[in-house]
């Protein structure tokens, strides 16, 4: 199958409400990778009330603070069938701090309020009492086969593993889900949650390659392969910076 004839459809959700600290560059940087493949992106944005497609290859959604998170979780909860039953079907997804929370059983705010997930990750999510200390800062994690992982951290909310959690990435400096266990983000099946700003993907190149891989393969089939692409140097650049950035002055991981 040539180059050109391979498409895959994008779902970003609530573009104008989760978008917080830049995370709209994950779908620039999407479509920038997908035209050095020469692989087309057709994007559908779902606002609050708007339909969502038949099907999907790729959803993405940003980070939000509280009142944004308030003003879409019912909407989003009640899409909630069909969003699992993407993920069964492995269609891939990106769910950022906010939105990854989202993407859980449910964050509870500083103030008590339960905003029901998705419950695609097997997590959940506590803010500590008003006034307690956030988690923000530069973050470098180990993500497994997708290497070292580099963003800015900034949340409130504390988030545990469930039974049926794997961890994105194991912390080596940042806070990640909750300070303590050393774990960052949550996978399931295709879809990642991280608590990784900045823009994610324009720093790391590697997981906007997984993204659209498992993209290509929900619609073409197990078998499509993604050729090698020569090193972005703008991309390792930024990567490198970010990541002594945190050696520097992310909080250590024992
Ligand atoms: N409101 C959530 C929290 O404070 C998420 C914040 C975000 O998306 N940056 O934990």
């Amino acid at each position: 199958m040539n180059d050109l004839a391979r498409t895959i459809r994008v779902v970003t959700l609530y573009p104008d409400v989760m978008s917080i600290y830049a995370d709209r560059g994950n779908l620039i940087a999407l479509r920038a990778r997908c035209r050095q493949y020469g692989i087309g992106c057709e994007v559908t944005a779902v606002g609050i009330g708007d339909g969502l497609p038949a099907d999907a290859d790729l959803v993405l959604i940003g980070g939000g603070q509280d009142q944004e998170q308030r003003r879409i979780a019912a909407d989003l909860a009640a899409r909630g069938v069909r969003l699992r039953d993407w993920a069964e079907d492995d269609v891939a997804m990106l769910t950022i701090c906010g939105g990854f929370q989202l993407f859980g059983h449910f964050y509870r705010t500083a103030e008590g309020e339960e905003l029901p997930g998705v419950g695609i990750f097997d997590v959940t999510t506590v803010a500590p009492a008003p006034g307690a200390p956030r988690c923000i800062g530069d973050v470098l994690a180990d993500a497994g086969d997708l290497g070292e992982v580099v963003g800015f951290e900034n949340h409130g909310g504390r988030t545990y593993l469930g039974p049926h959690a794997r961890p994105f990435a194991r912390m080596r400096h940042g806070f990640g889900n909750n300070g303590d266990d050393g774990t960052e983000g949550a996978v399931y099946r295709e879809a990642i949650g991280t608590y990784l700003h900045g823009s994610l993907l324009p720093k790391n190149p590697a997981v906007t390659d997984r993204l659209i891989l498992a993209a290509l393969r929900h619609r073409y089939g197990p078998g499509v392969k993604l050729e090698t692409l020569p090193p972005d140097p703008y991309a390792e650049r930024a990567h490198r910076a970010a990541a002594a950035v945190a050696r520097r002055r992310g909080r250590p991981n024992p």
